[in-house]
């Protein structure tokens, strides 16, 4: 329950097991066997545990682990959609709740609770303590996890308009592409 993860998350391999011979993702960074990986798939049902998103249906089309770290603790908590991630970080008081999450309290205090990995009483009044303890969230003083960071997609402006805009929508979320064309054809 006090491990560590030995290397950075990368969500596109994280939910699922490694080909043969390599080492899966699930426990290199959760120490998680492949058995309570399959018994934490099985637990999700293939739906996210704390909004019931359908995998398939979620904004990355794929869940990922979530764990609660901090005074000396770590344990995964369950296999959430990356929306419900970002409530966790809430919960935790790694950020502050918004309009958008804080309806989503009262679940994920539920989930919390429910932890995957089943600390014990004492360990789970200690994550208490220690959520409790964190400051109200302020942009200065969030902890960036050492994680490395993905590659930054490159555009060139030199190349064809249809090539760039192919780019574009490659790397850009939906939210984000109609924040552009509202920005591209609103009159300045
Ligand atoms: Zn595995
Ligand atoms: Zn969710």
């Amino acid at each position: 329950m006090t491990r560590e993860p030995l290397i950075a998350p990368n969500r596109r391999t994280e939910t699922r097991h490694a080909t043969p011979g390599n080492a899966c993702n699930h426990f290199m960074k959760y120490g998680m066997t492949c058995d309570d990986f399959d018994r934490l798939r099985t637990r999700a049902d293939g739906r996210c545990e704390l909004c019931e998103t359908p995998e398939e249906k979620t904004r990355r089309g794929t869940l990922v682990i979530d764990h609660f770290q901090g005074a000396g603790l770590f344990f995964v908590r369950g296999l959430i959609c990356d929306r419900c991630n970002s409530v966790m970080s809430r919960h935790d008081r790694k950020a502050a709740w918004g309009p958008s999450s804080l309806p989503w309290a009262e679940k994920a205090r539920a989930y919390h609770l429910a932890s995957f990995e089943r600390p014990t009483p004492e360990e789970f009044e200690q994550a208490e303590q220690y959520i409790a303890s964190r400051r109200p969230y302020a942009v200065k003083d969030r902890i960036l996890p050492k994680v490395k960071r993905p590659k930054v997609p490159h555009i060139r402006m030199d190349r064809p308009l249809k090539e760039i805009a192919t780019k574009l929508r490659r790397n850009l979320g939906a939210d984000e592409m109609a924040q552009l064309i509202e920005l591209l054809t609103k009159p300045k």
